[in-house]
């Protein structure tokens, strides 16, 4: 085995997941390469909602640091009249399918964030839509986070958290619920762009016990290989029981921080308890290591 390739078999700090101002975090895709490099993180992947045009900077900083580097996304897709987001890891981020996919979501974003922008007007919050594009990085990445953290940097909430509490969680007073594409699209352009697909932070989703079942079978039957494992989004108790679902149903386990920003994220990048040995971590999938040789 190469030396290269032995190190990122043994490595654990990995940190395959967290969002630049490309979507809905606060840092540039350089600063985030450089904090997770200064974190001690021993292989990173950018994986933004929805868009990959920060993958190219990221790239470049994290080789100019000598950190190991993937391309990622986290793709917004509905199954079984929920939002579920599954990463895709290792792309091709100039794959046409997949950027294709992409832009028709980001549309879709912008359709919603209209929607919630009148809702909020009619609520006695007029100009929230255009004050959540203000603070977007990047104005055809709208999600609601911005709207958020419009609200609180506007001095009308204390925190992002009672927002989503009041007004913007699935059945929130100014949420426009949105259809977005299947699984098996979302899983289509993953592998279409040669990557990996993981289901992000499985522990955040309310399906019963049975559909959890029918989302695990129906990812591994459209070659599904990863979920997280140890996330940000995850409690310690949640560690343990997806790393017993991973082992149940063969899947690698994957690990990120969800990091979003300094202060408002419950986990910095490569801050996430390092898998459990027993589990197989995604960067021994073959299409990761043919990314890192
Ligand atoms: P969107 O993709 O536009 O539906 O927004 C979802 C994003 O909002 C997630 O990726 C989180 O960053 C953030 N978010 C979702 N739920 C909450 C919550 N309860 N509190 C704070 N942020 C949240
Ligand atoms: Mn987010
Ligand atoms: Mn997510
Ligand atoms: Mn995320």
């Amino acid at each position: 085995m190469p030396t290269e390739s032995k190190k990122i078999q043994s490595m654990q700090r990995a940190d395959l997941h967290c969002h630049s101002n490309i979507s809905d975090g606060v840092l540039e895709p350089a600063d985030l390469a450089r904090r997770a490099s200064a974190n001690g993180v021993e292989l990173w992947a950018l994986t933004d909602h929805d868009e990959v045009t920060g993958v190219a900077v990221a790239r470049q900083v994290a080789q100019s640091l000598n950190l190991p580097f993937l391309a990622g996304v986290e793709i917004s897709v509905t199954w079984a009249g929920r939002t579920l987001h599954v990463v895709g890891l290792g792309i091709d981020d100039a794959h046409p399918a997949l950027l294709g996919g992409l832009a028709a979501i980001r549309q879709q974003r912008i359709d919603r964030a209209k929607g919630m922008g009148q809702r909020f007007s009619d609520l006695g919050y007029p100009g929230t839509y255009e004050g959540a594009l203000r603070v977007a990085g990047n104005p055809g990445l709208i999600s609601r986070t911005h709207f958020a953290r419009h609200l609180v940097q506007t001095g009308q909430f204390s925190h992002m958290q009672a927002v989503f509490d009041q007004y913007l969680k699935d059945d929130g007073a100014a949420f426009v619920p949105t259809v977005w594409p299947t699984l098996e699209q979302a899983l289509g352009w993953i592998h279409a762009a040669s990557g990996v697909a993981v289901i992000a932070h499985p522990g955040r989703y309310l399906y019963t016990e049975l559909q959890f079942d029918g989302l695990f079978t129906a990812f591994k039957d459209l070659g599904g290989q990863a979920i997280e494992v140890n996330t940000g989004s995850h409690n310690p108790g949640q560690f343990q029981t997806y790393g017993d679902v991973a082992k149940h149903y063969g899947f690698l386990a994957s690990t990120g921080s969800d990091f979003h920003g300094p202060k408002e994220s419950r986990c910095d990048l490569g801050e996430v308890p390092f898998l459990h040995q027993d589990l197989t971590p995604v960067w021994h999938a073959p299409a990761i290591e043919a990314r890192l040789a």
